[in-house]
């Protein structure tokens, strides 16, 4: 049987475009080298808590559309993300706001801690920020990027933050107000009974194959398909031709605990660079629910090599001009069209991602 439609990854994107086309009645077969659904957003319920079992997952956007397409799907809960930062065994509220600069520096108004920061930054003299380290102590002054940012910016990333991209930094909110939300957006929260429902619902009626890897098959699966979307990594599309595109891996480490309440909050980052872990997630604080035991995660960044799991793109210059090579590659293409974190190689959060699905559903003009 011919499919309008393969599309390669079970994930956001992938489930979304295969929604939306079947609902425009065409014939789709989705496949998925996993043995779940849901890409990096599944949720696995441990006994009433529902684990994120490839990372904390918040959703969070400012984007009206984006979220009333997503609440299509789930109801969501009122969670406000406030992670705390242990370092070196002190505790401090995240983002940078005035709880922090009190924690660090006894600072009680506004323009104490302003006059605080500017002072540290004086000493840089950074014009135009060039790497992360600069870009965060022209934000934030000197403390705060040694004692929040450094020791946690260079093992999430494993290299040094004079060799990242500043734009990483910016994604933490800077405020002058007593405010421990994490995100600035309108909308927040978490699906009540987690993520996984969601993609279950987008696919509902559409045929679909778990532990099927495109390139086990590739001729073959391509073949079966009028046009292809294809959601995982690009470089490996197309057979790595050009180089590896640099990712970075996670390793996750759970562990189930017989107390009903381990670290009081959902996320805690250890931001020291001795911890080898970032954050340990306790995923029951995303629910608010009451159980007798708690489910915990470590989550340690590890180097990527081919084979393995790629979760962050690093989006430096040299990865920027290789994807560049790929992407004209993928231009060229008449019937395959990529697309999601993995294929357009962009540090998208989820509602990105539903917000670049949406745009090219409706740029195919069908
Ligand atoms: P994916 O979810 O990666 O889906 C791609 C799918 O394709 C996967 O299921 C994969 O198995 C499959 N696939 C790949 N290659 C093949 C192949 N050859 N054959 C068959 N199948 C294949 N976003 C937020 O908004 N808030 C957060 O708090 C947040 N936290 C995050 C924490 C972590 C640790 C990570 C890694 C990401 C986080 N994100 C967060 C980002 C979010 O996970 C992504 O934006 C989103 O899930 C990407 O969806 P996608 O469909 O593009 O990719
Ligand atoms: N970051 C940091 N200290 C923290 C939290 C974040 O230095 O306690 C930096 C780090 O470089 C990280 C970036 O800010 O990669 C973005 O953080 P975010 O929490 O958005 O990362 P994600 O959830 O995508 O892993």
């Amino acid at each position: 049987m011919k499919y309008d439609y393969l599309i390669v990854g079970s994930g956001l994107f992938g489930s979304i475009c295969a929604h939306e086309l079947n609902k425009k009645g065409f014939k789709i077969l989705v496949v998925e080298k996993r043995n779940h659904l849901a890409g990096n957003i599944y949720t696995q319920e441990n006994n009433g808590i529902q684990v994120h079992k490839y990372g904390a997952h918040i959703f969070h956007t400012n984007n009206k559309l984006v979220w009333d397409y997503i609440n299509r799907f789930a109801e969501f809960n009122r969670f406000t993300n406030s992670p705390i930062a242990n370092y070196k065994g002190k505790l401090f509220n995240l983002p940078f706001n005035m709880n922090t600069f009190y924690q660090l520096w006894g600072v009680k108004t506004p323009d104490e801690a302003y006059r605080k920061i500017e002072e540290q930054k004086k000493v840089f003299h950074i014009e135009k920020p060039r790497n992360l380290e600069e870009q965060a102590i022209s934000l934030i002054g000197k403390d705060i990027y040694e004692i929040l940012i450094k020791g946690y910016t260079e093992k999430q990333w494993g290299r040094k933050a004079t060799e990242l991209p500043p734009f990483i930094i910016n994604r933490l909110p800077v405020r002058f107000t007593f405010d421990n939300n994490y995100f600035n957006d309108k909308y927040q929260g978490i699906p009540i009974g987690g993520y996984t429902q969601i993609i279950v619902k987008m696919l509902e009626g559409i045929d679909v194959k778990l532990n099927t890897d495109l390139f086990e098959n590739k001729q073959k699966l391509l073949d079966s398909a009028e046009k292809v979307i294809f959601t995982g990594p690009i470089d490996e599309f197309y057979d790595y031709q050009y180089g590896a595109l640099e990712y970075r891996s996670l390793l996750f480490e759970n562990e189930i605990i017989n107390e009903p309440n381990y670290q009081g909050n959902a996320v805690v980052n250890y931001t020291e660079y001795e911890i080898p872990y970032t954050r340990i997630i306790e995923h029951k604080h995303f629910d608010y629910v009451e159980t007798e035991h708690t489910v915990i995660t470590r989550e340690y960044p590890k180097d990527w090599k081919i084979g393995d799991e790629a979760y962050y793109p690093i989006n430096d210059d040299k990865n920027a001009k290789l994807y560049k090579k790929y992407k004209e590659l993928a231009d060229r293409e008449t019937r395959i069209h990529f697309g999601g974190r993995l294929a357009e190689y962009k540090y998208y959060d989820m509602h990105h991602v539903i917000d670049s699905a949406l745009k090219f559903i409706d740029n195919l003009k069908l």
